[in-house]
Protein backbone atom coordinates (compact mmCIF):
# COMPACT_ATOMS: atom_id res chain seq x y z
CA UNK A 1 0.00 0.00 0.00
CA UNK A 2 2.49 2.28 0.79
CA UNK A 3 4.07 1.81 -2.51
CA UNK A 4 0.97 3.09 -4.35
CA UNK A 5 1.20 6.33 -2.45
CA UNK A 6 3.41 8.95 -2.34
CA UNK A 7 4.77 8.66 0.73
CA UNK A 8 6.19 11.10 1.68
CA UNK A 9 10.28 10.65 3.09
CA UNK A 10 10.42 10.08 6.73
CA UNK A 11 13.52 11.13 8.70
CA UNK A 12 15.61 7.96 9.83
CA UNK A 13 15.40 8.74 13.60
CA UNK A 14 12.55 7.94 15.43
CA UNK A 15 10.47 10.87 16.52
CA UNK A 16 11.11 10.03 20.17
CA UNK A 17 14.70 11.37 19.07
CA UNK A 18 13.28 14.23 17.05
CA UNK A 19 11.73 15.41 20.00
CA UNK A 20 15.10 16.07 21.67
CA UNK A 21 16.73 17.91 18.66
CA UNK A 22 16.99 21.64 19.07
CA UNK A 23 15.11 21.54 15.71
CA UNK A 24 12.08 19.42 16.62
CA UNK A 25 8.90 21.14 16.80
CA UNK A 26 8.30 19.73 20.26
CA UNK A 27 8.03 21.81 23.42
CA UNK A 28 9.98 21.02 26.70
CA UNK A 29 6.88 20.00 27.96
CA UNK A 30 6.10 17.83 25.28
CA UNK A 31 9.76 15.88 26.31
CA UNK A 32 9.02 15.48 29.49
CA UNK A 33 5.78 14.01 28.88
CA UNK A 34 7.11 11.34 26.61
CA UNK A 35 9.79 10.55 28.82
CA UNK A 36 7.36 9.82 31.70
CA UNK A 37 5.21 7.69 29.17
CA UNK A 38 8.16 5.54 28.17
CA UNK A 39 9.29 5.43 31.87
CA UNK A 40 5.74 4.01 32.23
CA UNK A 41 6.11 1.30 28.96
CA UNK A 42 9.63 0.59 30.13
CA UNK A 43 8.06 -0.84 33.20
CA UNK A 44 4.90 -2.34 30.91
CA UNK A 45 8.01 -4.48 29.95
CA UNK A 46 8.07 -3.32 26.43
CA UNK A 47 10.36 -4.38 23.87
CA UNK A 48 13.29 -2.44 22.60
CA UNK A 49 10.91 0.08 21.35
CA UNK A 50 9.33 1.44 23.97
CA UNK A 51 8.29 4.80 22.42
CA UNK A 52 4.68 4.29 20.89
CA UNK A 53 3.60 7.34 18.71
CA UNK A 54 -0.20 7.49 18.82
CA UNK A 55 -0.97 8.77 15.50
CA UNK A 56 -5.06 10.44 14.79
CA UNK A 57 -5.29 10.24 11.04
CA UNK A 58 -7.69 13.21 9.95
CA UNK A 59 -9.91 13.30 6.69
CA UNK A 60 -11.87 16.11 5.32
CA UNK A 61 -14.11 16.31 2.29
CA UNK A 62 -16.02 19.37 0.85
CA UNK A 63 -19.32 18.93 -1.06
CA UNK A 64 -17.97 20.80 -3.83
CA UNK A 65 -14.61 18.53 -3.99
CA UNK A 66 -16.98 15.87 -4.10
CA UNK A 67 -16.98 14.83 -8.67
CA UNK A 68 -12.92 14.38 -7.89
CA UNK A 69 -13.47 11.40 -6.16
CA UNK A 70 -10.02 9.69 -7.36
CA UNK A 71 -8.56 9.39 -3.61
CA UNK A 72 -10.17 12.01 -2.17
CA UNK A 73 -13.24 9.99 -0.35
CA UNK A 74 -12.83 10.06 3.21
CA UNK A 75 -12.17 6.45 3.27
CA UNK A 76 -9.51 6.46 0.80
CA UNK A 77 -7.97 8.84 2.75
CA UNK A 78 -7.95 7.02 5.81
CA UNK A 79 -6.85 4.61 3.47
CA UNK A 80 -3.45 5.83 2.59
CA UNK A 81 -2.96 7.23 5.81
CA UNK A 82 -3.04 4.40 7.96
CA UNK A 83 -0.88 2.52 5.45
CA UNK A 84 1.83 5.16 6.04
CA UNK A 85 1.26 4.91 9.68
CA UNK A 86 1.53 1.01 9.09
CA UNK A 87 5.24 1.31 7.35
CA UNK A 88 6.52 2.88 10.53
CA UNK A 89 5.67 0.62 12.72
CA UNK A 90 8.92 -0.12 13.34
CA UNK A 91 9.35 3.54 14.92
CA UNK A 92 6.35 2.65 17.15
CA UNK A 93 3.66 4.41 15.16
CA UNK A 94 -0.03 3.21 15.29
CA UNK A 95 -2.81 4.19 13.88
CA UNK A 96 -5.25 5.33 17.12
CA UNK A 97 -9.19 3.84 16.19
CA UNK A 98 -10.88 7.26 16.47
CA UNK A 99 -11.65 8.46 13.39
CA UNK A 100 -11.59 12.15 12.80
CA UNK A 101 -13.72 12.38 9.25
CA UNK A 102 -14.90 15.92 8.44
CA UNK A 103 -17.55 14.90 5.46
CA UNK A 104 -19.06 17.85 3.61
CA UNK A 105 -16.79 20.42 5.25
CA UNK A 106 -14.90 23.64 3.96
CA UNK A 107 -10.98 23.67 4.23
CA UNK A 108 -11.59 27.68 4.60
CA UNK A 109 -12.97 27.65 8.01
CA UNK A 110 -11.92 25.95 11.42
CA UNK A 111 -15.23 24.96 12.54
CA UNK A 112 -15.29 21.75 11.55
CA UNK A 113 -16.34 19.09 14.10
CA UNK A 114 -14.28 16.46 13.20
CA UNK A 115 -11.25 18.79 13.80
CA UNK A 116 -12.37 20.69 16.88
CA UNK A 117 -12.70 16.96 18.26
CA UNK A 118 -8.98 16.50 17.08
CA UNK A 119 -7.83 19.67 18.72
CA UNK A 120 -9.66 19.19 21.78
CA UNK A 121 -7.93 15.19 22.07
CA UNK A 122 -4.52 16.86 21.56
CA UNK A 123 -5.44 19.47 24.61
CA UNK A 124 -5.95 16.81 26.79
CA UNK A 125 -2.51 14.84 25.43
CA UNK A 126 -3.93 11.94 23.74
CA UNK A 127 -2.21 12.27 20.49
CA UNK A 128 1.36 12.79 19.15
CA UNK A 129 1.13 12.88 15.47
CA UNK A 130 -1.43 14.06 13.04
CA UNK A 131 -1.12 12.40 10.12
CA UNK A 132 -3.40 13.78 6.87
CA UNK A 133 -3.39 12.61 3.27
CA UNK A 134 -2.33 15.98 1.69
CA UNK A 135 -1.57 18.96 3.58
CA UNK A 136 -4.74 21.19 2.42
CA UNK A 137 -7.06 18.58 4.43
CA UNK A 138 -6.20 19.98 7.53
CA UNK A 139 -6.34 23.67 6.36
CA UNK A 140 -7.09 25.83 2.84
CA UNK A 141 -6.55 28.67 4.89
CA UNK A 142 -2.78 29.53 5.61
CA UNK A 143 -3.95 31.53 8.47
CA UNK A 144 -5.76 28.75 10.12
CA UNK A 145 -2.94 26.38 9.06
CA UNK A 146 -0.27 28.43 11.48
CA UNK A 147 -2.93 28.54 14.19
CA UNK A 148 -3.31 24.91 14.10
CA UNK A 149 0.32 24.45 13.54
CA UNK A 150 0.92 26.63 16.88
CA UNK A 151 -1.38 24.25 19.24
CA UNK A 152 0.83 21.28 17.73
CA UNK A 153 4.31 22.93 18.51
CA UNK A 154 2.67 23.31 22.12
CA UNK A 155 1.56 19.95 22.65
CA UNK A 156 4.69 18.53 21.12
CA UNK A 157 2.47 17.10 17.98
CA UNK A 158 3.72 16.12 14.89
CA UNK A 159 2.20 16.88 11.30
CA UNK A 160 2.59 14.60 8.74
CA UNK A 161 1.27 14.87 5.39
CA UNK A 162 0.93 11.59 3.55
CA UNK A 163 1.13 12.60 -0.27
CA UNK A 164 3.62 15.69 0.25
CA UNK A 165 6.92 15.60 1.92
CA UNK A 166 5.62 17.27 4.96
CA UNK A 167 7.11 15.71 7.66
CA UNK A 168 7.95 18.42 11.32
CA UNK A 169 9.85 15.14 12.60
CA UNK A 170 12.45 16.35 10.46
CA UNK A 171 14.73 19.46 9.41
CA UNK A 172 12.96 19.53 6.24
CA UNK A 173 9.33 19.29 7.08
CA UNK A 174 10.70 22.12 9.53
CA UNK A 175 12.14 24.35 7.17
CA UNK A 176 9.17 24.23 4.89
CA UNK A 177 6.93 24.85 8.03
CA UNK A 178 8.57 27.73 8.67
CA UNK A 179 8.28 28.75 5.09
CA UNK A 180 4.93 28.34 4.95
CA UNK A 181 4.29 30.42 8.49
CA UNK A 182 6.39 33.56 6.77
CA UNK A 183 3.78 33.25 4.17
CA UNK A 184 1.02 33.34 6.99
CA UNK A 185 2.37 36.58 8.83
CA UNK A 186 3.09 38.05 5.48
CA UNK A 187 -0.97 37.39 5.15
CA UNK A 188 -1.89 38.67 8.51
CA UNK A 189 0.02 41.82 7.85
CA UNK A 190 -1.12 42.86 4.29
CA UNK A 191 -4.98 42.03 6.07
CA UNK A 192 -3.81 44.35 8.74
CA UNK A 193 -2.25 47.35 6.16
CA UNK A 194 -5.50 46.82 4.28
CA UNK A 195 -7.74 47.53 7.25
CA UNK A 196 -5.80 50.52 8.01
CA UNK A 197 -6.30 51.46 4.82
CA UNK A 198 -9.95 51.55 5.26
CA UNK A 199 -10.09 53.30 7.83
CA UNK A 200 -7.44 55.93 6.83
CA UNK A 201 -9.92 56.32 3.64
CA UNK A 202 -12.87 56.18 5.53
CA UNK A 203 -11.16 58.81 7.79
CA UNK A 204 -10.36 61.02 4.21
CA UNK A 205 -14.16 61.00 3.26
CA UNK A 206 -14.89 62.04 7.37
CA UNK A 207 -16.38 59.56 8.23
CA UNK A 208 -16.37 58.86 12.22
CA UNK A 209 -14.30 55.12 12.48
CA UNK A 210 -14.50 53.97 16.07
CA UNK A 211 -12.33 54.86 18.54
CA UNK A 212 -13.21 55.72 22.10
CA UNK A 213 -16.70 57.73 22.50
CA UNK A 214 -16.27 61.48 23.26
CA UNK A 215 -18.02 63.72 25.74
CA UNK A 216 -20.51 65.87 23.85
CA UNK A 217 -21.67 63.01 21.36
CA UNK A 218 -23.51 59.90 21.25
CA UNK A 219 -22.01 57.48 18.69
CA UNK A 220 -25.05 56.08 16.29
CA UNK A 221 -23.85 52.39 16.03
CA UNK A 222 -25.89 51.69 12.70
CA UNK A 223 -25.47 54.64 10.54
CA UNK A 224 -21.52 54.79 12.16
CA UNK A 225 -21.71 58.41 12.66
CA UNK A 226 -21.49 61.44 15.58
CA UNK A 227 -24.62 62.39 16.78
CA UNK A 228 -24.42 65.74 19.44
CA UNK A 229 -25.77 65.31 22.48
CA UNK A 230 -27.35 68.74 23.63
CA UNK A 231 -26.86 68.24 27.13
CA UNK A 232 -23.03 67.47 26.62
CA UNK A 233 -22.59 69.38 23.95
CA UNK A 234 -23.56 72.35 26.08
CA UNK A 235 -20.93 70.72 28.75
CA UNK A 236 -18.01 71.01 26.34
CA UNK A 237 -18.94 74.49 25.04
CA UNK A 238 -18.60 75.63 29.06
CA UNK A 239 -15.31 73.87 29.59
CA UNK A 240 -13.63 76.24 26.58
CA UNK A 241 -14.88 79.12 28.06
CA UNK A 242 -13.85 77.84 31.54
CA UNK A 243 -10.41 77.37 30.41
CA UNK A 244 -10.68 80.88 28.66
CA UNK A 245 -11.44 82.31 31.87
CA UNK A 246 -9.03 80.68 34.33
CA UNK A 247 -6.18 79.84 31.65
CA UNK A 248 -5.38 77.08 33.93
CA UNK A 249 -6.18 73.22 33.10
CA UNK A 250 -5.58 72.72 37.06
CA UNK A 251 -7.89 75.30 37.79
CA UNK A 252 -10.75 73.95 35.52
CA UNK A 253 -10.18 70.47 36.36
CA UNK A 254 -10.60 71.36 40.01
CA UNK A 255 -13.92 73.36 38.85
CA UNK A 256 -15.20 70.16 36.98
CA UNK A 257 -14.93 67.89 39.89
CA UNK A 258 -16.96 70.48 42.15
CA UNK A 259 -19.01 70.13 39.43
CA UNK A 260 -19.24 66.50 39.09
CA UNK A 261 -18.82 66.61 35.43
CA UNK A 262 -17.30 63.63 34.31
CA UNK A 263 -15.49 62.07 31.24
CA UNK A 264 -17.84 60.66 28.42
CA UNK A 265 -19.85 57.35 29.95
CA UNK A 266 -20.92 54.57 27.58
CA UNK A 267 -22.05 51.41 27.31
CA UNK A 268 -19.72 48.77 25.13
CA UNK A 269 -21.34 46.47 22.60
CA UNK A 270 -20.72 43.50 25.12
CA UNK A 271 -22.28 45.92 28.19
CA UNK A 272 -19.92 46.98 29.65
CA UNK A 273 -19.86 50.81 31.28
CA UNK A 274 -16.66 52.58 30.43
CA UNK A 275 -15.56 56.35 30.83
CA UNK A 276 -17.05 58.21 33.53
CA UNK A 277 -13.63 59.25 35.06
CA UNK A 278 -13.04 62.98 36.49
CA UNK A 279 -11.24 65.40 34.45
CA UNK A 280 -7.52 65.25 34.63
CA UNK A 281 -5.23 67.54 33.15
CA UNK A 282 -4.30 65.15 30.75
CA UNK A 283 -8.06 64.48 29.80
CA UNK A 284 -8.85 68.04 29.92
CA UNK A 285 -5.97 68.84 27.06
CA UNK A 286 -7.18 65.66 25.35
CA UNK A 287 -10.74 67.37 25.23
CA UNK A 288 -9.61 70.59 24.56
CA UNK A 289 -7.39 69.58 21.29
CA UNK A 290 -10.15 67.19 19.89
CA UNK A 291 -10.93 68.76 16.28
CA UNK A 292 -14.00 66.16 16.47
CA UNK A 293 -15.59 69.27 18.18
CA UNK A 294 -14.58 71.35 15.25
CA UNK A 295 -16.87 68.65 13.13
CA UNK A 296 -13.48 67.30 11.86
CA UNK A 297 -11.84 64.33 11.67
CA UNK A 298 -8.28 63.47 11.81
CA UNK A 299 -6.26 60.56 10.58
CA UNK A 300 -2.76 60.76 11.67
CA UNK A 301 -1.16 64.36 10.95
CA UNK A 302 -3.87 65.57 8.58
CA UNK A 303 -7.21 66.85 9.28
CA UNK A 304 -10.79 66.29 7.89
CA UNK A 305 -13.68 67.50 7.15
CA UNK A 306 -16.26 65.26 8.98
CA UNK A 307 -19.78 64.34 8.91
CA UNK A 308 -21.01 64.92 11.57
CA UNK A 309 -22.14 68.37 13.19
CA UNK A 310 -19.28 70.66 15.19
CA UNK A 311 -19.63 71.88 18.54
CA UNK A 312 -17.68 74.39 19.24
CA UNK A 313 -17.07 77.76 16.46
CA UNK A 314 -13.32 78.13 14.95
CA UNK A 315 -13.19 81.44 16.50
CA UNK A 316 -13.86 80.10 20.50
CA UNK A 317 -11.31 77.14 19.34
CA UNK A 318 -8.64 79.59 18.49
CA UNK A 319 -8.77 81.63 21.61
CA UNK A 320 -8.61 78.56 23.67
CA UNK A 321 -5.69 77.46 21.40
CA UNK A 322 -3.19 80.65 21.49
CA UNK A 323 -3.46 80.57 25.33
CA UNK A 324 -2.83 76.41 25.59
CA UNK A 325 -0.13 77.28 22.78
CA UNK A 326 1.25 80.36 25.04
CA UNK A 327 1.34 78.43 27.90
CA UNK A 328 3.16 75.92 26.27
CA UNK A 329 5.90 77.63 24.95
CA UNK A 330 6.36 79.43 28.04
CA UNK A 331 6.52 76.31 29.75
CA UNK A 332 4.03 77.35 32.59
CA UNK A 333 5.91 80.69 33.20
CA UNK A 334 2.65 82.55 32.50
CA UNK A 335 1.25 80.22 34.91
CA UNK A 336 4.04 81.39 37.32
CA UNK A 337 3.04 84.66 37.35
CA UNK A 338 -0.44 84.58 37.28
CA UNK A 339 -0.10 83.04 40.39
CA UNK A 340 1.99 85.73 41.01
CA UNK A 341 -1.18 87.62 40.90
CA UNK A 342 -1.00 90.25 43.70
CA UNK A 343 -4.21 89.45 45.39
CA UNK A 344 -3.92 85.40 45.28
CA UNK A 345 -5.67 84.27 48.17
CA UNK A 346 -6.39 87.48 49.43
CA UNK A 347 -9.34 88.56 47.35
CA UNK A 348 -12.97 87.62 47.82
CA UNK A 349 -16.07 88.92 46.43
CA UNK A 350 -18.03 90.27 49.71
CA UNK A 351 -22.04 89.44 48.50
CA UNK A 352 -21.25 86.15 47.23
CA UNK A 353 -18.41 84.89 49.94
CA UNK A 354 -16.35 83.72 47.04
CA UNK A 355 -12.91 83.99 46.34
CA UNK A 356 -12.06 85.36 42.88
CA UNK A 357 -9.31 84.34 40.90
CA UNK A 358 -7.36 85.97 37.80
CA UNK A 359 -8.20 85.84 34.49
CA UNK A 360 -7.00 87.24 31.29
CA UNK A 361 -7.92 88.24 28.00
CA UNK A 362 -6.58 90.28 25.33
CA UNK A 363 -8.05 92.29 22.83
CA UNK A 364 -6.13 93.79 19.96
CA UNK A 365 -3.21 92.88 21.33
CA UNK A 366 -2.86 94.36 24.78
CA UNK A 367 -3.41 92.16 27.62
CA UNK A 368 -6.10 92.64 30.44
CA UNK A 369 -5.98 91.07 33.75
CA UNK A 370 -9.23 91.03 36.22
CA UNK A 371 -10.13 88.88 39.12
CA UNK A 372 -13.39 87.26 38.58
CA UNK A 373 -15.98 85.80 41.53
CA UNK A 374 -15.79 81.86 41.64
CA UNK A 375 -19.00 81.56 42.36
CA UNK A 376 -20.14 83.95 38.95
CA UNK A 377 -17.82 81.75 37.45
CA UNK A 378 -20.05 78.51 38.54
CA UNK A 379 -23.16 80.00 38.59
CA UNK A 380 -22.95 82.58 36.14
CA UNK A 381 -22.84 86.62 36.17
CA UNK A 382 -26.42 86.62 36.82
CA UNK A 383 -26.01 85.66 40.92
CA UNK A 384 -22.86 87.95 41.16
CA UNK A 385 -22.75 91.61 41.00
CA UNK A 386 -19.47 91.61 41.63
CA UNK A 387 -19.08 89.77 38.90
CA UNK A 388 -15.24 91.02 37.76
CA UNK A 389 -13.02 93.64 38.21
CA UNK A 390 -9.98 95.24 36.80
CA UNK A 391 -6.90 94.09 38.38
CA UNK A 392 -4.54 96.68 37.98
CA UNK A 393 -6.38 99.29 39.62
CA UNK A 394 -7.71 96.80 42.42
CA UNK A 395 -4.53 96.01 43.27
CA UNK A 396 -3.09 99.78 42.61
CA UNK A 397 -5.84 100.73 45.32
CA UNK A 398 -4.75 97.86 48.00
CA UNK A 399 -0.97 99.06 47.55
CA UNK A 400 -2.08 102.56 48.01
CA UNK A 401 -3.96 102.19 50.96
CA UNK A 402 -1.42 99.61 52.08
CA UNK A 403 1.61 101.92 52.18
CA UNK A 404 -1.01 104.96 53.67
CA UNK A 405 -0.87 102.96 56.76
CA UNK A 406 0.40 104.52 59.73
CA UNK A 407 2.84 101.75 61.04
CA UNK A 408 5.91 102.06 62.76
CA UNK A 409 8.51 101.60 60.70
CA UNK A 410 11.47 101.13 63.56
CA UNK A 411 9.46 97.98 64.66
CA UNK A 412 8.44 96.85 61.42
CA UNK A 413 12.52 96.25 60.57
CA UNK A 414 12.48 94.09 64.02
CA UNK A 415 9.46 92.25 63.78
CA UNK A 416 8.55 88.75 61.91
CA UNK A 417 7.39 90.68 59.10
CA UNK A 418 10.30 92.81 58.34
CA UNK A 419 10.07 91.97 54.61
CA UNK A 420 7.14 93.99 53.96
CA UNK A 421 9.65 97.49 54.75
CA UNK A 422 10.35 96.86 50.71
CA UNK A 423 6.73 98.14 50.38
CA UNK A 424 8.08 101.26 51.31
CA UNK A 425 11.26 101.56 49.22
CA UNK A 426 12.24 102.35 45.64
CA UNK A 427 12.81 98.51 45.58
CA UNK A 428 9.29 97.81 45.38
CA UNK A 429 9.18 98.26 41.73
CA UNK A 430 12.05 95.76 40.44
CA UNK A 431 10.97 93.06 42.80
CA UNK A 432 8.32 90.32 40.37
CA UNK A 433 4.80 89.45 40.63
CA UNK A 434 5.49 86.84 43.36
CA UNK A 435 7.83 88.48 45.62
CA UNK A 436 4.93 91.94 45.83
CA UNK A 437 2.42 89.23 46.27
CA UNK A 438 4.36 87.61 49.12
CA UNK A 439 5.03 91.08 50.94
CA UNK A 440 1.11 92.00 50.42
CA UNK A 441 0.18 88.51 51.95
CA UNK A 442 2.45 89.73 54.76
CA UNK A 443 0.29 92.80 55.81
CA UNK A 444 -2.90 91.62 54.76
CA UNK A 445 -5.32 88.60 55.36
CA UNK A 446 -8.16 89.52 53.24
CA UNK A 447 -9.18 91.76 50.70
CA UNK A 448 -13.01 91.96 50.19
CA UNK A 449 -14.82 93.88 47.34
CA UNK A 450 -18.79 94.45 47.53
CA UNK A 451 -19.61 94.49 43.55
CA UNK A 452 -22.90 96.36 44.91
CA UNK A 453 -21.31 98.90 47.01
CA UNK A 454 -17.64 99.19 44.65
CA UNK A 455 -16.32 98.90 48.23
CA UNK A 456 -13.10 97.27 49.28
CA UNK A 457 -12.27 96.67 53.01
CA UNK A 458 -8.76 95.60 53.70
CA UNK A 459 -8.53 93.14 56.65
CA UNK A 460 -4.94 93.13 58.34
CA UNK A 461 -2.76 90.50 59.38
CA UNK A 462 -2.29 90.01 63.25
CA UNK A 463 1.63 90.93 62.52
CA UNK A 464 0.81 94.08 60.63
CA UNK A 465 -2.05 95.11 63.03
CA UNK A 466 0.25 95.37 66.43
CA UNK A 467 2.90 97.79 64.25
CA UNK A 468 -0.14 100.64 63.82
CA UNK A 469 0.59 103.71 65.37
CA UNK A 470 -2.13 104.24 68.04
CA UNK A 471 -4.67 106.42 66.30
CA UNK A 472 -3.63 110.12 67.29
CA UNK A 473 -7.24 111.09 68.85
CA UNK A 474 -6.63 108.24 71.71
ZN1 LIG B 1 -19.50 87.15 43.59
Amino acid sequence: MADTTEVSVVSSSRPRNAATSPLSLSGRRGLRRRHKRDRAEVEAGSNGFPCTVRCAIYTRKSTSEGLDQAFNSLDAQREAAEAYVASQKHLGWTTLPDRYDDGGFSGGTIERPALQRLMADIESRRVDCVVVYKVDRLSRSLLDFARIMQLFEQRGVHFVSVTQHFNTADSMGRLTLNILLSFAQFEREIIGERTRDKIAAARRRGQWVGGRPILGYDLDRTAHCLVVNPTEADQVREIFQLYLQLESLTGVAAELARRGWKTKRWITAAGQVQGGRPFDRALLLHLLRNVAYLGKVRHRDEVFEGTHQAIIDQALWDRVHSVLGRNRMTHGAVMRNRHGALLRSLLRCAPCNAAMVQTRTAKRGREYRYYVCTRALKRGYASCPTKSVSAHALEQGVINKLRGLQIEMNSLTTSPIADAAVLWSSEWDSLSGEQRARIVRLLADRVEINGATGGVRLELSREAEELLRPKETA
